[in-house]
């Protein structure tokens, strides 16, 4: 149950009610404590402090349209998606951060573009020790160099809890990655970052508890959260994941938060980039992340599914046509 406190509730008594609930106080515009989602009558402890209480079916609740039906608002800066916008928000650069002139080819190029948002990673979750790992802090302080220069905002990742200062610090949006999205210390830490976090569905999550991820860091008091689908491991090995739009449908009509997709972790191959681009579209969705790489032949990571400059300008020109067609504009 989410309970709304009357605006005259004391941090100090609000921090009562929480104990004597057993509930989560989240500190925000308003105040709420959010308990267990099996309560499903006020406590009457809370009886003369509560202005609003909201029973949700599951533990899916501050990010459920059970309790706000309107689309969640996220800001980057200047740039908002869900809310009342029709935003469809393109994200794109390599999957690492390889060198300064790597990093400001793609800045250039998205400038070029008119494309706000650049995604490169800097810490890198390989499933294998012995491969590139990322440029780690000498990355990140590059992508900050090109948000300098170009005036883009960056969205990079946090492998683990032992940088996740300095991703905090350097990004603008902060990629829980597909691995990490189970790490609570980082789900936790997220949870008082003042900066949007967007959390990538593991692998082998459901929804429900992909969905319960955003619980972690909204409860901490980010309500900033972006939810992306990346594609899940089925039964099917000619692609590498499954990407899973049945699940974009759910996501939609159960939560509030604003959706991204990633079309090109999912395929794990650049041939049908495009094509599944223009279907994510197509759902009314709220932003795409694709892999794009000024030479993939050479990627130090992921380098068959990046788009090459060409092939990206190729499928962008496409991608407005399919946004108007379903009332959304592409940013
Ligand atoms: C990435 O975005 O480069 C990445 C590693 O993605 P995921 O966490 O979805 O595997
Ligand atoms: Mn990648």
């Amino acid at each position: 149950m989410i309970v709304e406190l009357k605006n005259d509730v004391s941090i100090a008594k609000a921090n009562e009610l929480a104990i004597a609930t057993k509930s989560i106080l989240v500190e925000n515009e308003k105040n709420i404590l959010v308990t267990y989602s099996k309560v499903k009558e006020l406590p009457k402890e809370l009886e003369a402090y509560a202005d609003a209480f909201f029973v949700t079916d599951t533990d899916l609740q501050l990010a459920s349209r059970q309790y706000k039906k309107e689309n969640a608002s996220v800001k980057i800066g200047d740039i908002e998606i869900g809310g009342n916008t029709n935003n469809t928000l393109m994200m794109t650069g390599p999957c690492s951060v390889e060198s300064e002139e790597q990093i400001e080819t793609v800045a250039k190029f998205l400038i070029k573009n008119d494309i706000k948002v650049l995604r490169a990673g800097c810490y890198k979750p390989r499933t294998s020790p012995y491969s590139f790992q990322g440029m780690g802090l000498e990355g990140l302080q590059l992508l900050a160099k090109m948000r300098e220069k170009y005036g883009i905002k960056v969205i990079t990742e946090v492998r683990d809890y032992s940088h996740i200062e300095e991703v905090i610090e350097y990004s603008d949006v902060i990629q829980i990655g597909a691995k990490a999205m189970y790490d609570q210390g980082i789900l936790r830490r997220c949870g008082k970052a003042n900066k949007p976090i967007l959390i990538k569905r593991g692998f082998g999550s459901t929804l429900q508890e992909f969905a319960q991820a955003a619980e972690f860091v909204m409860s901490g008091g980010n309500e900033n959260v972006i939810l992306c689908e990346r594609g899940i491991r089925t039964f099917e090995m000619n692609t590498r994941f499954t990407l899973d739009l049945c699940g974009v449908a759910w996501l939609k009509d159960k939560t509030n938060r604003p959706i991204v997709l990633d079309p090109s972790h999912a395929l794990g191959a650049r041939y049908g980039i495009a094509d599944l681009s223009r279907a994510c579209i197509a759902m009314g969705i709220d932003g795409l992340l694709i892999e794009t790489h000024p030479d993939p032949s050479v990627a130090k990571s992921d380098a068959a599914q990046q788009l090459d400059f060409a092939m990206f300008e190729e499928m962008n020109a496409s991608l407005k046509a399919v946004a108007n067609a379903v009332g959304r504009v592409m940013i």
